[in-house]
């Protein structure tokens, strides 16, 4: 009788020990979600808008390469490696942007003790690829150009969200179909846009060849003085070429990118006589307060200024 006492009071203790236990779990739990955000670190600012503008207040969002910095070839710093080592969810381009070159994002990554797939998600899943014309076998890495793909960026960053953060669920979606909306508003509006500029005057002539899905998704062929930025960079055979399809249009202006050295296009500008009608973007958001310092910003700058220099006489 006494020794089923025993293990009657010893069943009861277990049973109340555990549930102590869970209600301390759950309690802890709870703590975390509300006053802790989800910590996200982007590998540029591109990237980090889109999180933030998915995320909003439920995330600490953290961009790796800064404003105006070229992503493809960069050194992380000490304060990069603890970032990424805190964050709950890495987001990077993939298509090769930040692991072609030097290679810096995988390094970063095993520094950090962090995984893909688990820890660190390419935003570019899912997209239509397109790839290098001087290497077949490598992917162009600037899908974001196109509207299209970025909405693409913006779905696969909510779901990675939702999975990580069940609990704001219902707010990662209603955040994205708005943000959505005014994308696909501004693509759709896009889609027409240039071809009321006559052919033979709708050339985009750029540094880099960094256009090839906005050139696919808006219909606008394009030249450029080199392909991507990780190679040599304005040869004098890389000038050679872009003059001659230059002087077999009657292109008006030349453009120049935000996060690359405007040597090579001034040199281009001088030798053809044709000048350069603005800085537009391709690898990074201006900085804070400038025309440009959104995603959504940046591809408007981008539509209105190129259609803007096509145009003009
Ligand atoms: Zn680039």
């Amino acid at each position: 009788m006494k020794r089923k006492l025993i293990a009657v009071i010893g069943v009861v203790l277990m049973i109340s020990g555990m549930s102590l236990f869970l209600h301390q779990r759950q309690r802890k739990e709870r703590v975390v979600t509300t006053s802790d955000r989800l910590r996200v670190v982007s590998t540029n600012s591109i990237v980090d808008d889109m999180v933030k503008n998915v995320g909003g207040k439920y995330v600490q969002h953290y961009s790796i390469v800064k404003r105006g910095t070229d992503p493809h070839e960069y050194e992380p710093r000490p304060t990069d490696i603890s970032a990424t080592a805190e964050a709950d969810v890495i987001f990077y381009n993939g298509l090769n942007l930040e692991t072609g070159g030097n290679g810096w994002f995988k390094k970063l990554i095993t520094a950090s003790k962090k995984d893909f797939n688990q820890d660190a998600f390419a935003v570019s899943k899912g997209i239509k690829v397109r790839y290098l014309t001087t290497n077949k076998n490598e992917p162009d890495p600037h899908a974001w150009l196109d509207l299209a793909n970025g909405i693409q960026y913006v779905k696969n960053i909510n779901q990675t969200l939702q999975a990580k953060d069940p609990k704001h669920a219902k707010d990662y979606q209603q955040n994205t179909d708005r943000y959505i909306a005014k994308l696909t508003k501004l693509h759709q509006t896009a889609q027409t846009k240039f071809q009321q500029i006559p052919a033979d005057r709708r050339l985009l002539v750029t540094s880099e060849g960094a256009f090839k899905y906005f050139a696919a998704a808006y219909h606008l062929p394009t030249a450029y003085i080199w392909e991507v930025n990780t190679e040599s960079q304005g040869t004098p055979e890389q000038m050679r070429q872009t003059i001659k399809a230059i002087e077999a249009t009657k292109v008006r202006h030349l453009f120049v990118e935000s996060s690359v050295s405007p040597k090579s296009m001034n040199k281009l500008s001088q030798e053809t006589g044709i000048p350069i009608a603005s800085t537009i973007f391709t690898d990074s958001l201006a900085v804070k307060g400038q025309p440009g310092d959104t995603y959504y910003s940046m591809m408007k700058w981008n539509l209105d200024k190129i259609y803007q220099g096509l145009d003009e006489s």
